[in-house]
């Protein structure tokens, strides 16, 4: 009997530390002296994009041209790593084919050890003219396919071959229908943001942890709003955490990862419960004004009741909402 039990002991201890243990409220563990996000983070490559979709969840229309440092990526995610790792470490924008030097960029991110794999995510257009040297730094490319921005069948069949011969995974998503994230006037109904935060499975399922000028986000839109906002009502990083090598760092990151209060972005965001509407452009110069709505105005109501159905019934039945 003892010498069974002195098996399963440690075979059980194996195996915790093998899985890690759940970092409640989020879809994040906590595994071997690290948080572990459910699949991956992001970096803003740069902030403006070459589209101008109504419903861009970075506000990138509106976004002034910028781009991201690769030695200060460098230096945070090489600090932010003694805390934190990722499956995959996603570069994003606005566009990043925008970005002026992105293969120093993802040398950067490859340097700082935070992810195992670098994904790039981007919208296509610039991709025929982008050297193969460059596209050579990552394993995945993820293309976001719209309704306007389709390639024909011989395009498709050459930007496949072109990515096997330099060994790069592809993937390529269509995206016909979105659901509306901001609404710049908000929403007084604290009982309503509390709703749209709980119910936020980039919060508390998906994990969509956005590493933006030395701060971590749970989510690509706390930074975005607080950029967005007239008068800077949320201090750009007031909805973040400061990364930092001192000691305590990783307490503070696991207690916002749990912690069950709206962010002050989420005031003025409808997570996942936002109307749906077809995929659009506008003109640059309309896109604020279309957003200068009340938060109400833009809720899915039925959408809502859903979303909260499936998190008790997952909280019930002790899954995770998936
Ligand atoms: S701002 Fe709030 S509601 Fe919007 S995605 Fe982030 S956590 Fe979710």
């Amino acid at each position: 009997m003892l010498q069974n039990i002195c098996k399963i002991v440690p075979f059980l201890l194996m195996s915790h530390c093998r899985k890690g243990s759940p970092i409640e409220n989020s879809g994040s563990r906590y595994r071997l002296g690290k948080i572990e996000p459910s699949y991956s983070c992001e970096i803003n490559a740069v902030g403006h994009c070459n589209m101008t979709c109504l419903d861009c969840n970075h506000a990138s229309p509106v976004c002034k041209p910028s781009w991201a440092d690769p030695s200060e990526v460098y230096r945070d995610l090489y600090a932010l790593s003694r805390s934190y790792r990722a499956e995959y470490v996603k570069i994003v924008g606005g566009e990043p084919l925008l970005h002026p030097d992105l293969a120093a960029l993802a040398k950067a991110v490859r340097r700082s050890r935070i992810g195992r794999r670098l994904m790039l995510l981007t919208n296509g257009l610039l991709l025929e003219k982008f050297a193969d040297n460059i596209l050579k730094s990552f394993d995945l490319i993820e293309i976001s396919v719209y309704p306007n921005t389709q390639m024909d069948a011989d395009a498709v069949s050459l930007l496949r071959a072109r990515m096997k011969a330099l060994k790069v995974e592809i993937n390529m998503k269509s995206y016909e229908n979105f659901r509306m994230t901001f609404a710049l006037q908000g929403t007084s109904d604290e009982f309503l943001v509390q709703r749209i935060y709980d119910t936020c499975k980039m919060a508390h399922r998906w994990d969509c942890h956005s590493i933006d000028h030395g701060f971590v986000y749970k989510c690509a839109q706390a930074g975005a709003i607080a950029q967005m906002l007239d008068g800077c009502t949320i201090k750009p990083g007031a909805d973040g955490i400061q990364i930092s090598r001192g000691a305590g760092f990783l307490d503070t990151l696991i207690g916002y990862f749990r912690s069950t209060s709206p962010l002050n972005a989420c005031r003025y965001c409808l997570g996942l419960v936002g109307k749906s509407r077809p995929h659009q452009t506008v003109p640059r110069g309309e896109w604020l004004s279309l957003h200068n709505v009340t938060t109400e105005e833009l809720i899915d109501y039925e959408k809502l009741y859903q979303a909260e159905n499936e998190k008790a019934f997952d909280e019930a039945s002790g899954r995770l909402m998936s």
